[in-house]
């Protein structure tokens, strides 16, 4: 097999992979971006989640602003009321709380519980030299609650808290009366949310936030880090957080991946090799074809030839509608004594010196041949020929036949009888009809005494 035979399979084989592997490539893609949305999803319900918790536990919070002004900035109610709205804190936003204090003028001056908050006492949140103290200075300035990122506490720990500034309307006239706070306990907080449940459903985490300076602090993350992640950015008050998510294993199996390519190269080498036997087969075919349709003493065209590629046998007709032609039955003289006096290899030369003659005569183009019907005896057709070309050409074949020498036995001599019908001459164009006819003449010219033509 050449190698332009191998052109078409590796061309199958690469086009199936290139088929197969980019639908591959999109349907993984497709499945990415489907897995990303669920991831994104998880993100955004995680985040709402410490939002919600977040400003529950500020809106508490406000019971004591709003207890302030109802007392004209009097804190009294704090020691009885405090215990309940501390509990009340904790148990509504899930978050565990550090302390509350109150500071009027931005000094403690009231704390709950009071162990382990000691040092917050007169602590003075307007004193910006202190870590968490520039929210309260906000708040007070922006007259709004200001959440802070985590920080190290004065009384140990790690803590966010909500500052809440107070005004009080008196005579008609508001005056800042100072801040409450609540701190929360960041890491049980983070507990609270239970974000390490994510790391064993298979999700990688990182919870952040910007600073000012625009360096990431990572607030809280699963123990392996997050690759490739989604983000979803969510604010809680005034803070803008971030939580990455993504899957601990890739966005995609790799050894799925790996498989698939796998069984789509065994696949479309598959169908390479059965395309490989095909053409292979094919090509024995041809051969096999070509074989029949030569007479192999002669090398002209077969009776096969004829009766598969030129006519179609059940019908009788040409297989060209448009062919016209003309049919001549070609019979050698006597052929038996040839053989009888000097043998079958010479009766086998006189046959292709036959052929020989008999092929000057065809054009070869216009669909003209010269067919051994078998024996000594030829078909002859010419496409497209008039009826006086027809016959010049059976006369100069019965002179050309008789001309023959050979030159080991110099007496001997061939002649040949024809039977021919032109192209319509009596009707019929039909093959089957023809070659009756010019048998029949044939018969005549042998019955005429041979070595000569019958039209
Ligand atoms: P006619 O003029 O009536 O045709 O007489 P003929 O002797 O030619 O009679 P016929 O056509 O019946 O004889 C054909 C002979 O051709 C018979 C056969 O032995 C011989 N023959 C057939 N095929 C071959 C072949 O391939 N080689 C040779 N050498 N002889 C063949
Ligand atoms: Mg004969």
């Amino acid at each position: 097999m050449r190698i332009k035979h191998y052109i078409q399979p590796i061309a199958v084989f690469l086009t199936l992979n290139i088929i197969l592997i980019g639908l591959l490539v999109v349907v993984e893609r497709e499945t990415i971006s489907q897995t990303k949305k669920n991831y994104r999803y998880i993100a955004a319900n995680q985040s709402n989640i410490m939002r919600d918790s977040v400003d529950t536990a500020i809106a508490r919070v406000y019971t004591f602003s709003a207890l302030i002004r109802a007392n004209n900035g009097k804190t009294d109610f704090f020691d009885d009321q405090v215990e309940f709205i501390y509990k009340e804190i904790s148990q509504d936003s899930g978050i565990p709380v550090k302390n509350v204090a109150i500071a009027p003028n931005g000094v403690v001056k009231k704390v709950y519980p009071l162990a382990n908050n000691e040092s917050l006492l007169n602590f003075d949140f307007m004193d910006t030299s202190r870590e968490g103290n520039d929210e309260a200075v906000k708040a007070y300035k922006e007259g709004k609650v200001i959440v802070t990122n985590p920080f190290n506490l004065v009384q140990g720990g790690v803590g966010m808290a909500g500052r809440l500034p107070v005004f009080t309307k008196k005579n008609g006239k508001t005056s800042f009366w100072g801040l409450v706070t609540v701190t929360l306990d960041f890491d049980k907080m983070i507990q609270s949310f239970h974000l390490n449940n994510l790391e064993e459903q298979g999700v990688n985490y990182k919870l952040w936030y910007e600073d000012e300076k625009g360096k990431k602090v990572t607030l809280t993350t699963s123990q392996k880090a997050v690759e490739e992640p989604v983000s979803y950015e969510f604010d809680i008050q005034n803070l803008r957080w971030h939580l990455d998510v993504a899957p601990k294993e890739h966005w995609h199996s790799r050894t799925q991946r790996t498989a698939i390519i796998f069984v789509i190269l065994g696949i479309s080498l598959l169908i390479a090799l059965l395309l490989v036997d095909k053409i292979k087969i094919r090509n024995v075919n041809e051969k096999l074809e070509q074989l029949a349709h030569l007479d192999s003493l002669t090398n002209c065209y077969s009776r096969h030839y004829l009766n598969t590629v030129l006519v179609n046998q059940k019908t009788g007709e040409w297989n060209d509608p448009r062919a016209k032609y003309s049919l001549a039955v070609v019979d050698i003289d006597n052929f038996k004594n040839i053989n009888d006096t000097y043998g079958h290899n010479v009766g086998d030369q006189a046959i292709r010196a036959v052929v020989h003659v008999l092929q000057r005569y065809v054009r070869a183009v216009n669909g003209d041949c010269v067919i051994r019907q078998g024996g000594d005896e030829f078909t002859i057709i010419w496409n497209n020929i008039s009826k006086e070309r027809f016959q010049k050409k059976l006369e100069g074949i019965v002179k050309d036949v008789e001309k023959i020498k050979f030159s080991e036995y110099e007496e001997m001599y061939l002649t040949i009888s024809i039977g021919g019908e032109p192209y319509a001459s009596q009707g019929s164009t039909r093959y089957a009809d023809l070659l009756s006819k010019a048998d029949k003449k044939l018969y005549v010219a042998k019955e005429n005494g041979r070595n000569q033509y019958v039209i």
